[in-house]
């Protein structure tokens, strides 16, 4: 989302120019979409002189405010996913199902996949080897 301050207009996205006006946010982009600094007359990789106009100066306070607003936002779902996985953790923890242990399998078959993709290419490739070399020796017994 990208607010522009020359419109006062919310722009969905990470767009790069305010869709009601036209206007580039924090820089100017030649025809060729190179960013180039507010300063610049000139883009500095094509030389083009076609520069857009950039959105009115944002004041810091605004760009506090913004930063704000979105540390909060971000700790506010992180918060929620928190208490979504207590809950579903606690339900869990309280039904007959984990008893039987089915869960804990389920669970740590996910970690797995998880650490799995985690592992770098080549160790895949390995562990990969060696359990076919594996199977294939069995196939020929
Ligand atoms: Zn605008
Ligand atoms: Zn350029």
């Amino acid at each position: 989302m990208k607010y522009c301050y020359h419109c006062s207009r919310i722009n969905p996205g990470d767009p790069l120019f305010c869709n009601t006006c036209g206007r580039s946010f924090d820089r100017k982009l030649c025809p060729r979409l190179h960013p180039n600094p507010r300063s610049a007359e000139i883009c500095a990789r094509c030389g083009s002189r076609e520069l857009s106009t950039p959105q009115p100066k944002v004041p810091v306070s605004w760009r506090i405010l913004e930063w704000l607003a979105r540390m909060f936002v971000g700790v506010a779902l992180a918060f929620l996913a928190l208490v979504l996985a207590y809950e579903v953790v606690s339900e869990l923890l309280g039904s007959p199902v984990v008893q039987s242990g089915l869960v804990l399998i389920v669970l740590m078959f996910l970690v797995l996949a998880w650490i799995w993709g985690k592992l770098p290419q080549w160790f895949r490739k390995f562990i990969h080897k060696q359990l076919t070399k594996r199977r294939n020796r069995h196939a020929e017994e």
